[in-house]
């Protein structure tokens, strides 16, 4: 174990570009992991009908950041995959984020794009919110009012957070934009695509490299007495590094449900949401994003889950004062010089992929510098 200069609990997205951009500065390093596969939480493999599945749900790369582009594009090349979505509401396929197309066809209107903003605002205005401390339904219904907020958001917001969408905070409405126009993509960042290999593939390029060791099926917990690096990257949960100290944050996970259908597609879109309808919160079709071919297509159902693998943070205030808590105490430890906590899950940040690249690039940057 002497022989290691860093140690990286994690061989996620944000394990592995702390391992590179570290490796990269001369520094050896090895990363462990308590899975039997690389990749975290974007790992992906393909299926016996030549078409590549996300194991644990549907993960499009988006970003704003050129830096963060230029990064991932140096370990995969990336298509120019634009993500749309279709929203099953009222027993038809509706554009989703609300955009112009969205509410001509929803309500049989022949809006045009100067025309959407004071239609929304006539639906704001019939609507009652609160607008000086505003909640997740606060947010969305001051953007577009009642009417659609019940359509489109509260359902699909229960099911995936198992709570009342008023005690969520406002900052999960970000998320989702409204447009006055016919933009129906579900980004509206720069930078789109999908990595052509998949994400396993991106992953496995960024490790490889000579100063990077990668162990699977480990524990961090079990080993760390034995380790006596300069430096701990830690990506596994938060609250789990300090014993639950303070007590248990919450993570919500999903339960992905793979089908395969004896027909070339299965459904007008490569995710379809169901606010709505059934226990299921969307409906993935993996092909639809890779351009893969196949007379067969596999499709997955996410069934959101309070136990099972972390897979989100819950954006509500009592979580975020929990976070305050052992923040403070990663502070402390962060300022010794001998350990960064990095990613989703040891941030407890709803990072997106290209947010928790960001994030290791930041805090690597600092640390090589101090
Ligand atoms: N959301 C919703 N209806 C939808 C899609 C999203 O109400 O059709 C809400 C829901 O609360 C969800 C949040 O917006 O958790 C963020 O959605 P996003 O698609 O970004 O979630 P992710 O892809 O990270 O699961």
């Amino acid at each position: 174990m002497d022989l290691y200069d860093i140690v990286i609990a994690g061989c996620g997205l944000s394990g592995a570009t702390s391992a590179r951009l570290l490796a990269e500065q001369g520094y050896k390093v090895l990363v462990v992991e308590q899975k039997k596969h690389i990749g975290g939480q974007i790992y992906d493999y393909r299926n016996e009908h030549g078409i590549t599945l996300h194991r644990y749900g549907p993960h499009i790369f988006h970003t704003k950041i050129k830096q963060v582009w230029d990064f991932v594009n140096r370990f995969s090349e990336f298509s120019n995959f634009q993500h749309h979505v279709l929203s099953f509401v009222e027993g038809n396929f509706i554009p989703f984020p609300i955009n112009r197309q969205t509410l001509n066809l929803l309500f049989g209107e022949n809006l045009k794009t100067k025309d959407v903003s004071v239609f929304l605002q006539q639906e704001v205005q019939k609507s009652e919110y609160n607008p000086s401390l505003p909640s997740f339904r606060d947010a969305v219904v001051s953007q577009v009012g009642a009417r659609l907020y019940t359509l489109f958001f509260e359902k699909y917001t229960e099911k995936q957070w198992n709570c009342n969408p008023d005690t969520l905070s406002s900052e999960l409405a970000g998320r989702i934009p409204v447009r006055d126009n016919n933009d129906c993509r579900y980004f509206s960042d720069k930078y789109q695509g999908m990595p052509v290999n998949g994400y396993t593939a991106m992953v496995n390029n960024m490790l490889a490299h000579e100063n990077i060791h990668v162990l699977l099926g480990c524990n961090y917990e079990s080993i760390k007495n034995q380790l006596s690096a300069k430096l701990c990257v830690y990506t596994g949960e938060l609250d789990r590094f300090f014993d639950y100290r303070f007590g248990k944050l919450t993570y919500r996970s999903v339960k992905v449900e793979f089908k395969t259908y004896e027909q070339e597609l299965f459904q007008p879109a490569p995710v379809v949401n169901y606010p709505n309808d059934y226990d299921y919160t969307r409906i993935t079709e993996f092909k639809q994003m890779t351009g893969e071919k196949s007379n067969k297509t596999t499709v997955c159902y996410e069934y959101p889950s309070d136990d099972g693998l972390p897979f989100y943070t819950m954006p509500n205030q009592e979580n975020q004062h929990l976070r305050e808590l052992y923040m403070k105490e990663v502070k402390q430890l962060e300022m010794t010089g001998k350990y960064l906590f990095i990613g989703r899950l040891a941030e407890y940040k709803y990072y997106n992929m290209d947010l928790a690249i960001e994030s290791a690039m930041k805090r690597i940057g600092l640390w090589l510098k101090h």
